[in-house]
């Protein structure tokens, strides 16, 4: 596909892992930038409640400084016996500051001796904005179970220790193409593709 064809848009993170994925799954008809080549614009504060209000923010605070489509994925892990936790707080579960080594150790140590509740989902919030406003909000879940002990060395996050439903691998056992063919990022991914190539 030539370049003249494809959309660009813009994903409001700083997360090169997300950017990385959203890549993979968006394929070869879109152009993707994030925010590493731009230093100007300001972190914004995840203060929502909530997936979708913390998209939202992002989403609104890039779209004023972008001439297009603007795309914040908001996203994690929630937990049945850990009553939906980490959840909204996934990247900083651990502390403001922590690494995903720490986030992991804390949520395998909560989780140790737990029999039943062992059941989560990863959850993706994706809102669409174009000139300062909001336009659309695509929704992305995986079922699964949070594994006893970390496994695998793909993806990134707490894909060592979730295990999505239908089979006993957890999302780092899998190639990038199989995770993102049961992902959370890629259902939400393909109901935004399918909106904006109809535009
Ligand atoms: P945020 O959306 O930037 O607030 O951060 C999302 C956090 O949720 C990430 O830092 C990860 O800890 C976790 N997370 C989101 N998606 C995934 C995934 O696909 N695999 C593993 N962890 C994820």
């Amino acid at each position: 596909m030539s370049n003249v064809s494809k959309q660009r848009l813009l994903l409001a993170t700083r997360n090169a892992h997300k950017t990385c994925e959203v890549r993979e799954i968006l394929g070869e008809g879109f152009e993707v930038e994030d925010l590493t080549a731009r230093p100007d614009l300001p972190d914004v504060e995840e203060t929502g409640a909530t997936f979708e209000e913390n998209a939202r923010l992002k989403a609104l605070a890039a779209s004023p400084h972008y001439d297009g489509w603007v795309v914040a994925d908001d996203s994690g892990l929630e937990i049945d016996a850990l009553d939906g936790a980490p959840g909204v707080r996934s990247a900083r579960f651990a502390g403001e500051d922590a690494t995903m080594e720490q986030n992991r150790a804390l949520l395998a140590e909560k989780m140790r001796g737990v029999t039943e509740g062992r059941r989560g989902r990863f959850r993706c919030m994706l809102a669409l904005a174009k000139d300062g406003a909001v336009v659309r909000i695509f929704s992305g879940v995986v079922e699964g179970t949070i594994a006893t002990e970390e496994r695998g060395s793909g993806g990134f996050g707490y894909d060592p220790l979730f295990v999505p439903e239908g089979g006993d691998r957890t999302f780092a056992e899998m190639s990038a193409g199989e995770k993102h063919s049961l992902s959370h990022r890629g259902r939400a991914l393909a109901g935004l593709a399918e909106y904006l190539r109809a535009r």
